[in-house]
C-alpha cells in the first residue's frame, strides 16, 4: 500500500515535470518563430504561406513587413528579395524533374510602355492601406496598374471595387504569392485559376494581365499565361521602395530612374503610399504622361 502510494506520488512528480518541460519547449519554439519573423529571415520560404491575414494563428513575414512598415522594424539588408518583386525579371529554364507543358509559348512579356509614357504598376494588394492609395491616386486624378493577389481579394473585396470604379487597371498577381518556376505545370496552373474567378467576379471583365510573383517565369508560365487569354507584365523599373520606409528615398528612387517608357514596379505599403504625390508630381513636372498598361498595349 505504501509502496503504491509512493509510485503514485512520483509518478504525478514525474508528469508535472513533463508538463513543465512541454510548456517550456512551446515558448521557445514560439518567441523563436516569432523573433525569426519578426527579422525577416531570408531563410523563410514564401512559398507555401497563405497571404490572408491568418485565422491559424500563424505570423506570414509578408504579414509583417506590411504592418510593422514604418516601424523600427525595417528590413534588413537584402532580406526581402524574396518577398517583393526586384531585380530584371527575365525566362529561367523548366526544371527538368517537374512536370511541364509540351507547348514552347512565343510570348513576349510586355516590359516598357511607350514614347513620353510611364506606368506606375503597385502590386501585392490590396491590402488593409489600398483604401488609403485609392484616396492618394484620386487627389491627384492618376491611374495606375494593380496586380492583384486572389486571396487578399477575399479579405479586401471593396478596395477591388473602389479600384475599378475609379478607372484603374486590374491585373492578377497569382493567388498566393508562390515562385511559379519551383512549381509543376499543374501547380502553377492552380495559382492562375484559384483567385482569379474571385477578382473577375468584381471586374466584370477578364482579366488580361498577369504579373509572375517576383518576376520570376519559365515557359510553363508563358504557356498558361496565353492559355488564360492574358499578356505578361513586368517591369523595366525597380526602385526597390520596399527597401525604404522613407517616402522622400522612395521619391528619389523612382524620380532618377523614371524616363519615357518606363514600368515602375511599387508595393502596396505605407512608405510607398505616402511617396506617391511627390512620384506623380516628378513624373508629370518632366513631361511624362501616366498610363495604364492596356492603353498602351492594345
Ligand atoms: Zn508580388
Amino acid at each position: 500500500m505504501q509502496y503504491k502510494t509512493r509510485k503514485i506520488s512520483r509518478l504525478g512528480a514525474l508528469s508535472i515535470v513533463i508538463l513543465l518541460l512541454l510548456t517550456a519547449c512551446e515558448q521557445t519554439s514560439l518567441s523563436s518563430s516569432y523573433t525569426s519573423n519578426k527579422l525577416i529571415d531570408p531563410s523563410l520560404s514564401i512559398e507555401n504561406q497563405s497571404t490572408l491575414p491568418s485565422t491559424s494563428g500563424k505570423v506570414n513575414p509578408r504579414d509583417l513587413v506590411l504592418k510593422n512598415d514604418d516601424s523600427s522594424v525595417l528590413p534588413q539588408k537584402g532580406d526581402n528579395k524574396e518577398i517583393y518583386e526586384t531585380g530584371k525579371p527575365k525566362e529561367e529554364p523548366v526544371l527538368t524533374n517537374l512536370i511541364h507543358s509540351k507547348k514552347i509559348s512565343t510570348l513576349k512579356p510586355i516590359s516598357s510602355v511607350g514614347k513620353g509614357e510611364v506606368a506606375i504598376t503597385i502590386d501585392d494588394g490590396p491590402t488593409s492601406h489600398t483604401e488609403e492609395l485609392l484616396k492618394v491616386l484620386r487627389t491627384y486624378d492618376a491611374k495606375v496598374t494593380f496586380f492583384f493577389l486572389g486571396q487578399n481579394v477575399l479579405s479586401y473585396p471593396q478596395s477591388v471595387t473602389t479600384a475599378v470604379y475609379d478607372g484603374h487597371e486590374i491585373g492578377y498577381h497569382s493567388n498566393s504569392h508562390p515562385k511559379l518556376t519551383n512549381m509543376d505545370v499543374n501547380s502553377q496552373e492552380k495559382e492562375f485559376d484559384i483567385g482569379l474567378e474571385n477578382i473577375e467576379k468584381i471586374n466584370h471583365n477578364p482579366i488580361t494581365l498577369f504579373r509572375p510573383p517576383y518576376g520570376a517565369y519559365n515557359n510553363d508560365t508563358k504557356v498558361l499565361t496565353e492559355d488564360h487569354k492574358m499578356k505578361m507584365v513586368l517591369w523595366n523599373e525597380d526602385p526597390r521602395d520596399w527597401s525604404s520606409t522613407d517616402p522622400a528615398m522612395i521619391t528619389q528612387q523612382v524620380l532618377s530612374q523614371v524616363q519615357q517608357g518606363s514600368i515602375i514596379v511599387l508595393h502596396d505599403r505605407p512608405s510607398t503610399i505616402s511617396a506617391l504625390p511627390a512620384i506623380i508630381k516628378g513624373i508629370r513636372k518632366k513631361g511624362l504622361k501616366l498610363v495604364t498598361i492596356s492603353n498602351n498595349h492594345k
